[in-house]
């Protein structure tokens, strides 16, 4: 089985006008430009994504977005589509971030169609999952999981699963802009748990290939613990991915 590339993620959610995500893009692939062993991506406001493309065509960074919508085209005002994202430059796009849950009603069902839109245009999605501080508490944790994994890739086949190079990020909402990170042990019990369970749903070679990132505080001083538990691939990162020097330094972990 091929060793799976580690992935490290910046969701700059809803920070930075055109010329500041311009800047930080432009110092992030010179400071990055040596990485070769480790895909890079970086996710920045619907606005800054074409901008940001044209800077980073040429380096090893790639382009996300943070959501889109999961229509073809149509009368809804706002929202933005996965073909708009690939004509922007985008490889990666974010889907059913706890911010969009708890914010924007995102659920386990939109989330599903939203992949399903992703796939169709071969953006690679990352399915964000976690639980809560009171579901951890409460013993919930697998059962919550469990649940956002099995509805948001409800009716998909393992092959276009595969061939759509699915992400999954593993985000607790309690370490998401905490400064709380979840132990290594934690992560790892639950990246193995989910990993067993794409095997349980999908077959061994989706649950091989698929990186699950861990999200949440992730910064220089702790990614280094965590990269090197053997079921975790990468990171989704917020707050430390918006400074290039810092994210640069979680990127040479
Ligand atoms: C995130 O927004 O996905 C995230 C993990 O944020 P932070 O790194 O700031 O906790």
């Amino acid at each position: 089985m091929e060793k799976r590339r580690p992935l490290i993620a910046g969701n700059w959610k809803m920070f930075k006008t055109c010329s500041e995500a311009m800047d930080t893009a432009a110092s992030l692939i010179k400071l990055t430009k040596d990485v070769a062993e480790t895909d890079i991506m970086i996710a920045p406001a619907f606005t800054a994504l074409w901008p940001v493309a044209e800077i980073v065509k040429e380096s090893n960074v790639s382009l996300g977005a943070q959501n889109l919508f999961y229509e073809k085209e149509g009368a809804y005002t706002g929202e933005i589509s996965s073909s708009m994202l690939v004509s922007a430059g985008c490889r990666y796009v974010i889907i059913g971030h706890s911010e969009r849950r708890q914010f924007f009603g995102e659920t386990d069902e939109t989330v599903n169609k939203k992949i399903k839109a992703a796939l169709k245009d071969n953006l690679a999605p990352v399915l964000c999952i976690g639980e809560t501080e009171e579901e951890r508490k409460s013993k919930n944790t697998f059962i919550v999981l469990d649940k956002q994994v099995k509805k948001g890739l409800e009716s998909f086949f393992s092959d276009e699963l595969l061939s759509s190079c699915l992400v999954v990020a593993y985000e607790p909402v309690w370490a998401i802009g905490t400064g709380k990170t979840a132990t290594k042990n934690q992560v790892q019990e639950v990246h193995l748990y989910i990993r067993s369970m794409l095997e349980k749903e999908f077959g061994s070679a989706l649950a091989e290939s698929t990186r699950i990132l861990y999200g949440g505080s992730v910064k220089p001083n702790n990614i280094l613990e965590l990269m090197e538990m053997p079921d975790v691939d990468g990171a989704l990162v917020g707050g430390a991915s918006l400074d290039a020097e810092t994210f640069s330094q979680i990127v040479h972990y």
